[in-house]
């Protein structure tokens, strides 16, 4: 019997974890709860599955479920985070949030079922090396990072080539670049493959999220940017790549569902089923690989010039990207000034450091009242 603790079990990641601890009860039992403020969900989470400890961030709303011990606040957080019986613990809040439960969890000696990708890029050294230091095992859940570590049979230390990334386009790959300024949040949220929380839909879009990957690829498999090819694949079918030395290339390919990244975290190296329809590859015909095309996609070259830069500039690209998707789904600004927002932010100096919790959070905080002062000024 596995222990797992659910940081952000209301979310879209925590629903699908939910699934796979219903589907195999025998093996595994979720024991902390937490989520940040939908009270009734979790309240239905806890009847269900009975945890010992289920946790509302947001500190002004409570529940009530009998035999679960409840908190609220950020102490609850923390200590779901690091819940003393857990074996493992899904990190699967998003944005910057995700890198203080990953780091509690961490702390704690637990391994980290890692589908929160922000941890890595804002503080991805902190991370990994508190992991060697802890002897705790960090695995990827983000769909391609999971298909990278199959490739490796699940060791992020063994020696290969080239990781070739892929990336679906998001949901507006097809409409004409003069078009984008006039889209609304409604069209950028209807993604064609994956099914998703709305910032990390927004970020498929603008290819921020693949320019993040590529952040979280380097940190998790030690590759510079130069061993990283991202590809832009349609069908969403080859969730990664690793090219060896002596020149082969193994692929991971599965339906687009988060369920079997998640599910793998938990039982690897074991595969149990995962209850996903076969990939039917006659129905399918061709798969497409394309280069990125970065007139379409500003924001990844963006992320990109951060991976090279590296100190702060993730840190700020990623709060600047937070802030910006935030003002677009409140139809504030149009979408591609989410590009023009970030690299705004990215402009000019920041105080800040890197080499601590409390350095990057007074980054992110220093960047997102920048960024929210810039979005006023485009709004004005
Ligand atoms: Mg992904």
């Amino acid at each position: 019997m596995k222990n797992i603790s659910v940081i952000g079990s209301t979310g879209s990641i925590g629903r699908q974890a939910l699934e796979v601890i219903r589907r195999y009860p025998d093996r595994f039992r979720a024991v902390a709860l937490c989520a940040n403020e939908s009270a009734d969900l979790l309240a239905v989470q806890a009847n269900e599955f009975g945890p010992e400890f289920a946790v509302l961030r947001s500190a002004d709303k409570k529940i009530s479920v009998a035999g679960v011990r409840f908190a609220c606040g950020e102490e609850g957080f923390e200590e779901a985070c690091a819940y003393p019986s857990a074996d493992i613990v899904l990190v699967a809040v998003s944005g910057f949030a995700g890198l203080k439960a990953a780091l509690c969890a961490l702390a704690a000696g637990k391994d980290v079922a890692l589908a929160n990708k922000e941890s890595l890029v804002v503080g991805g050294d902190l991370v990994l090396s508190l992991a060697a230091q802890k002897g705790a095992n960090v695995l990827p859940v983000d769909s391609e990072h999971s298909a990278i570590w199959q490739c490796l049979h699940f060791d992020r230390h063994a020696p290969f080539s080239r990781i070739l990334l892929t990336a679906s386009g998001g949901a507006l790959r097809d409409v004409p670049i003069e078009k984008l300024p006039f889209v609304t949040a409604k069209e950028a949220l209807a993604h064609p493959n994956w099914k998703m929380g709305a910032k990390i839909t927004i970020d498929c879009a603008t290819m921020l999220n693949k320019g993040f990957e590529v952040m979280e690829a380097m940190h998790l498999y030690g590759a510079d940017l130069s061993r990283i090819k991202v590809l832009v694949h349609r069908e969403s079918i080859v969730h990664s790549m690793v090219e060896f030395a002596d020149g082969a290339v193994l692929a991971q390919m599965g339906v687009p569902s988060m369920e079997l990244p998640i599910q793998l975290a938990f039982t690897y190296p074991e595969r149990l089923s995962c209850a996903l329809p076969p990939v039917d590859f006659a129905k399918l015909g061709a798969l497409h690989f394309e280069e990125v095309d970065k007139g379409r996609y500003p924001c990844f070259s963006l992320a990109l010039a951060c991976a090279e830069k590296g100190g702060t500039y993730p840190c700020i690209l990623n709060a600047a990207g937070e802030i910006a998707v935030q003002a677009f789904l409140r139809g504030q600004i149009k979408y591609t000034q989410i590009a023009e927002i970030i690299e705004s932010t990215l402009s000019q100096p920041l105080q800040g450091g890197t080499d601590s919790y409390a350095a990057l959070a007074e980054t992110d905080a220093l960047a997102r009242a920048r960024a929210q002062t810039i979005v006023k000024e485009v709004i004005a």
